[in-house]
């Protein structure tokens, strides 16, 4: 019986798969090209230090320019860069473009803040990510202290003794390291001590509801302090509201990072804020 049904189904869902193939292929069709067109531009969204209330960093967050569609936002075209390999030169783009970025802000005599890069699990496990890295940060200059690298837990943990070495050679290059997305995935504490991290981001989905759920709001807490008793600063995502922000303020979270504060900006109102906060500086 399962037979006779086998080729109805095979059938109905065929053409639907079809479909969504071909859109997959036009779409890592047009990726390949994208970025010797140059359609890849990074926004730049701002930490903020909950002591000073003042910019601590920023993230590099890609974005694709589709001559067509306009901004099209990562979650549409990540995937397909990580399945197709293509991540690994758009990542290389993003590093540099990042590095020359620093260099450029400090050359325009502003406040040198860490930038930090998003890296995928098909960036992290390739062979000469530390000769990219060693030859981005000899070309461009700038202090490595600036560049910093977010990996999520599922990542890092996903062969943790592997990472740990790779992460202990990242770090050698006095970059810093952050784990993102914390408390999506699952973490070793033994591990959690045993990488050379800098910094721990509480991902979004704890902090939406950080003042209304209390399950939420106790792990929260404990996140932050797990993170400093293992002296790490500590980063919340996803910061919309006062009440989430004084929810964090109390609970001594160092920096924040949301639409609160600010989206993701392009790079002229990223500058802009950087230049804001030298005149605050200067009075
Ligand atoms: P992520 O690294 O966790 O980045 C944070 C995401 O949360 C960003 O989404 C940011 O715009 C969004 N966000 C920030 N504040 C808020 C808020 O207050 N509310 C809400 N609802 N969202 C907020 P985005 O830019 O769409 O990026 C999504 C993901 O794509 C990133 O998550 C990261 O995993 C990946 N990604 C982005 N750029 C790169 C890149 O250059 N390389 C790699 N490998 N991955 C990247
Ligand atoms: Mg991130
Ligand atoms: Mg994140
Ligand atoms: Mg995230």
């Amino acid at each position: 019986q399962a037979k006779e049904q086998g080729p109805a189904i095979y059938q109905f869902y065929l053409p639907q798969m079809n479909e969504r193939a071909v859109a997959r292929l036009k779409l890592e069709t047009q990726l390949r090209g994208a970025l010797a067109r140059r359609e890849f531009v990074l926004h730049y969204q701002p930490k903020v230090s909950l002591v000073s209330g003042k910019i601590t960093g920023f993230e590099a967050l890609l974005r694709w320019w589709h001559p067509a569609l306009g901004l099209v936002p990562p979650f549409q075209f990540i995937s397909v860069l990580e399945d197709t390999g293509l991540i690994v030169s758009v990542g290389e783009w993003v590093v540099l473009t990042v590095c020359e970025q620093i260099g450029r802000w400090q050359d325009q005599g502003l406040v040198p803040h860490p930038v930090s890069v998003n890296l995928s699990a098909r960036q992290f496990q390739q062979q000469d990510l530390d000769a990219v890295i060693e030859k981005t940060l000899r070309i461009t200059g700038i202090d490595p202290r600036l560049l910093e690298f977010e990996l999520t837990e599922s990542v890092l943990m996903k062969e943790a003794e592997t990472a740990a070495n790779a992460l202990q050679n990242l770090k050698a290059f006095g970059v810093q390291i952050s784990m993102d997305d914390f408390g999506t995935g699952y973490s070793s504490l033994a591990y959690l001590k045993r990488f050379p991290l800098d910094v721990l981001k509480i991902d979004r989905t704890f902090i939406r509801d950080v003042t209304t759920n209390p399950d939420d709001a106790t792990i929260a807490v404990a996140m932050i302090k797990l993170a400093h008793s293992l002296g790490l600063r500590v980063v919340a995502e996803g910061v919309e509201t006062r009440e989430q922000l004084n929810f964090l303020i109390h609970h001594g979270c160092d920096e924040m990072q949301g639409y609160y504060f600010s989206r993701p900006l392009p790079l002229e109102n990223a500058s802009q804020v950087l230049m804001e906060d030298r005149r605050l500086l200067i009075n």
